[in-house]
């Protein structure tokens, strides 16, 4: 599944393929990412020395304010929409630091949520979720017990899925979804998301008078909704679930602020390569709502979920080994095979996903634990102003590709002809 999930932010240098033109999520998400101000949610190094600005092909750009010299720090960001350690590395990355040591099994673990390579790491990662469930009415678990409980949950619900039906061998199977089954499946699980939590607040009186239970449209529940949800005939991919509960604990924690960050950038309005990945999917939503702690149900929204999952296709970041040959972390997906180069899990860093491509990048990154940094590439002039900050999708290996292959693998992986200056040079020769 990992060219499902792109290294890198949105395509650059062409419109976004035919699925996206749609009116899902919200028409004006293209528009609204032009204009976006991200100060809001920043945590931008103090003397923010660009701007972003609507580009002619790609959405929005980066592009810088006044010349900078080599080596000048653009960004440092660690805020997360989500995030998730592949199950093949559960034991090998630190949940909280990302921290990798060529397949070493970190010492503290604390299950469910992984391990950490440190005492440090973990009380850092528990401090992280204060503030989870606290606007609940009801007294019941708050902070990092809730975040406990919910993945413990969402454990549990895996290890039954496993035993009722071991995992296909292969990723399911037929056509790409239309954008019509798309919306008719988001709306399905609207529905089912209203009977869901409306048979759980039958079944636990006492919780009546939770907020969630006020957003909900009266209905009555139809028999087995629950028993259904729990027992899905698709069974959800184990590490695209943990990436859903991520997201929605992040959500539940940071309310109005996460959904604005997701809202901001550009997504694939049908994210499912096939019809059974998408039943997949949405049987990963049915059991979160069935199986998470009341206190965070709530925030399990199927809309919001498939933008994520459509923003995720196109502004992932892989979580790579850092400490591996490739000393800047930025090898791409596709060749996730390369010696070394350990593809751990992924993430979407908002602040991050601004870049675009170019195949003569003028900006560098790497990951620093949980977060990325940005800087004006050392060797060469420097940027002038008004110039686009640009990153490589390919990792590095664009130095040493021809045009045709450049453009071959940015086609394939990211599904855009690149357009940028170096191309268009050399194809012209
Ligand atoms: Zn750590
Ligand atoms: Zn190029």
């Amino acid at each position: 599944m990992t060219d499902l999930f792109s290294d890198q932010p949105t395509p650059s240098t062409s419109t976004p393929t035919s699925t996206s033109t749609s009116t899902f999520p919200s028409p004006t998400l293209q528009a609204k990412a032009a204009t976006l101000d991200l100060s809001s949610l920043s945590i931008y190094l103090p003397l923010k020395p660009y701007t972003l600005l609507p580009t002619p092909h790609s959405g929005t750009g980066v592009f810088t304010t006044a010349p900078l010299p080599p080596s000048t720090p653009l960004l440092s960001t660690s805020s997360l929409l989500a995030s998730t350690i592949l199950r093949a590395h559960r034991r090998e990355v630190c949940a909280w630091c990302l921290a990798y040591d060529l397949g070493r099994i970190w010492p503290v673990r604390p299950h469910p949520p992984g391990v950490f390579c440190t005492e440090a790491c973990r009380a850092a990662w528990e401090e992280s979720w204060t503030g989870l469930g606290e606007e609940e009415e009801v007294k019941g678990p708050r902070g990092k017990d809730l975040a406990l409980a919910s993945m413990a949950a969402v454990d549990t619900f895996l290890a039954r899925a496993a035993r009722r039906a071991p995992e296909p061998e292969s990723q399911p199977t037929g056509p790409r979804p239309t954008v019509e089954q798309a919306d008719d499946l988001t709306s399905t699980l609207d529905a089912r998301r209203t009977h869901i939590l409306r048979a759980r607040a039958r079944a636990e009186k006492w919780q009546r008078d939770y907020a969630v239970l006020r957003t909900l449209p009266e209905a009555a529940p139809p028999r087995n909704t629950l028993a259904q949800a729990l027992n899905p005939t698709t069974s959800p991919d184990p590490d695209v679930l943990r990436f859903m509960l991520n997201s929605v604990l992040n959500r539940a924690r940071e309310g109005a602020a996460w959904d604005a960050a997701l809202e901001r950038l550009v997504g694939e309005a049908v994210p499912w390569r096939t019809e059974g990945e998408m039943h997949a999917w949405a049987a990963g939503v049915g059991a979160l709502l069935v199986v998470l702690p009341w206190e965070v149900v709530g925030a399990v929204d199927p809309g919001l979920l498939r933008r994520l999952a459509g923003v995720e296709n196109w502004n992932a970041f892989g979580v790579r080994d850092v400490g591996s040959g490739f000393g800047e972390g930025e090898k791409g997906v596709y060749d996730a095979g390369g010696g070394g180069d350990e593809y751990l899990g992924y993430g979407v860093w908002p602040e991050a996903s601004y870049f675009n491509h170019s195949c003569a990048p003028n900006v560098g990154k790497r990951r620093v634990g949980r977060g990325w940094e940005f800087w004006v590439k050392d060797e060469g002039r420097g940027v002038g102003e008004g110039e686009e900050l640009c990153i490589s999708y390919l990792g590095g290996d664009e130095k040493g590709l021809r045009v045709e292959e450049r453009r071959e693998r940015l086609k394939q992986f990211w599904g855009f002809e690149c357009a940028c200056a170096r191309c268009v040079a050399e194809a012209r020769k």
